[in-house]
């Protein structure tokens, strides 16, 4: 029974199962990218429509109909505009997480082949959560809340392993652990 601390090995578990547990519906998710982007995926679409109209009005006339400019238009607008949502949601999104985001975004955006946004959505921090006890917001790293001292590690009272909220059982020497882990 020396192992107070939990060990490495189980803290990477605690995190794993955190991010594991993170709950993002796909709408509040798009809510975090901020409306200036919005904006401007819009006004590109728009510029895209009348950038084709010209084309068509003003150049030599050319065998493609003006649909089929304005599809390619639209095309690579949206190309574009695919970018810019992804790129500002990964600058919000590690910003939530307390990473750096200006770096992050620089990361995603700069390192090709979309390496740099591979790395991000694999490295990332797990979310904040709020304290099952005082509500406070706190790191998943944390092992207790710094509000109120709540223990976030909840530990198997017979073989001092780290648990899971909600286990049944200890996983590791089956202790039964209802009362343990109400959170
Ligand atoms: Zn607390
Ligand atoms: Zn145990």
């Amino acid at each position: 029974m020396n192992e107070q601390k939990p060990k490495i090995n189980e803290q990477v578990d605690a995190i794993r199962w955190r991010m594991r547990h993170e709950k993002l519906p796909w709408r509040d998710e798009i809510r975090i990218i901020p409306r200036w982007i919005w904006g401007t995926v819009i006004a590109l679409l728009g510029i895209s429509q009348i950038g084709a109209q010209i084309v068509h009005r003003y150049t030599p006339p050319r065998d493609e109909p003006l649909l089929a400019i304005m599809a390619v238009a639209a095309g690579l607008a949206l190309g574009v505009d695919f970018f810019l949502l992804l790129f500002g949601y990964v600058n919000r999104d590690a910003h939530r997480r307390g990473m750096n985001s200006t770096l992050w975004t620089l990361l995603a955006i700069f390192v090709p082949y979309l390496i740099g946004l591979i790395i991000y959505f694999l490295m990332r921090e797990p979310l904040p959560y709020g304290c099952p006890q005082c509500g406070a917001t706190v790191s998943a790293r944390f092992n207790f809340c710094p509000h109120c001292k709540y223990n976030l590690r909840p530990t198997c009272p017979k073989c001092a392993h780290v648990i899971q909220p909600g286990d049944a059982y200890c996983p590791y020497c089956a202790y039964e652990l209802k009362e343990v882990a109400a959170t």
